[in-house]
């Protein structure tokens, strides 16, 4: 039981040995293996198990092991989250896991001017952490564009429902390419959840820790 196990491209395993994480978590031990091999998930997992992790690192891999350079105004992994704290804590996790790899990532959230947001996604981003209001804003105002993307992180999804943003959630979707990696976690699986993920993802696998 430990991060070797996994197969986590070098750059990954030098910034575990810099954490100094030995040990997965168990909601890592179950969704890292089934992310690399390209499955969808749904994770039942509170904030403090490491989730975080535990779909950071495998979409860190994919981006490291088949790079291919951003294209203008769009990304390839989205991560959805329901407030700008913690869409500030993901990109700071992806900043940490893929220091020693190229890695443009950023923010797309709300309370703070667009235009330095519209600016960082003009030449193209890795990975870009957004709420869904924020997002939608700049899908509209033509600052970004979401047809590349091909991983998708739904975050605290139970969360985003109980502030209002399942309308938001599924109007982004739509505009998203089917073929793609979709990794949803929530703390709670209520029935207007697990409507939600129906939709969304694709032949999931379960955790739940
Ligand atoms: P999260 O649930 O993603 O918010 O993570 C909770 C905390 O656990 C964060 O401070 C992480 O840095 C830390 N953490 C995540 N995975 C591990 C691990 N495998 N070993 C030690 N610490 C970890």
């Amino acid at each position: 039981n430990s991060f070797q196990g996994f197969g986590l491209a070098e750059p990954l395993a030098r910034a575990l040995a810099d954490e100094q994480y030995v040990t997965p978590t168990p909601i890592q031990a179950q969704t890292i293996p089934l992310a690399l091999a390209g499955r969808d998930v749904i994770g039942i997992a509170q904030t403090g198990t490491g989730k975080t992790a535990a779909f950071a690192l495998p979409i860190l891999h994919r981006l490291y092991t088949d790079h291919r350079a951003p294209t203008r105004k769009s990304c390839r992994v989205l991560v959805l989250s329901p407030t700008r704290e913690l869409s500030g804590q993901i990109l700071d996790s992806f900043r940490t896991y893929g220091r020693h790899m190229p890695l443009k990532a950023d923010l797309a959230i709300g309370g703070v001017s667009m235009g330095r947001q519209v600016r960082a996604i003009l030449d193209g981003l890795d990975v870009l952490v957004a709420t869904p209001g924020r997002l939608l804003d700049l899908v509209d105002s033509n600052g970004l564009k979401l047809d590349r993307v091909d991983m998708l992180v739904l975050d605290e999804a139970d969360r985003m429902l109980d502030m209002g943003f399942i309308h938001d959630i599924r109007k982004i979707v739509r505009k998203l390419p089917k073929d793609r990696q979709t990794l949803f976690f929530s703390a709670t699986m209520p029935q207007a959840i697990a409507e939600l993920a129906g939709e969304m993802l694709r032949d999931p696998a379960r955790v739940a820790v």
